[in-house]
């Protein structure tokens, strides 16, 4: 995968080796330092999935919350009252 960038100098334009992203190399034409650019990944933003949460219920204070998936099977104090709730699977 290559990076497109500009010389801030010349304005020439380049492409490089995504490898190089965030070194500072000569330009080709004018020879002045420049920092690629961090190559950004499209496809890894839309791969950041949202937290999926999951309602719980306390039995004791009947207080409501939604906690995160990675907390499902597993169980958790309430915030309310510190009784334990169990928080089923997502
Ligand atoms: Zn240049
Ligand atoms: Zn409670």
């Amino acid at each position: 995968m290559d990076i497109h960038f500009q010389c801030d100098k010349c304005q020439m334009k380049f492409k490089v080796n995504a490898e190089k992203a965030g070194l500072v190399i000569p330009c080709k034409y004018c020879n002045a330092e420049i920092r690629v650019p961090k190559f950004k990944d499209k496809g890894a933003d839309s791969m950041v999935v949202p937290d999926t949460k999951i309602r719980v219920r306390c039995s004791n204070c009947d207080s409501k919350y939604k906690v995160r998936d990675k907390h499902a099977g597993t169980i958790i104090a309430c915030k309310n009252c510190r009784a334990p709730i169990p928080v089923p699977q997502a």
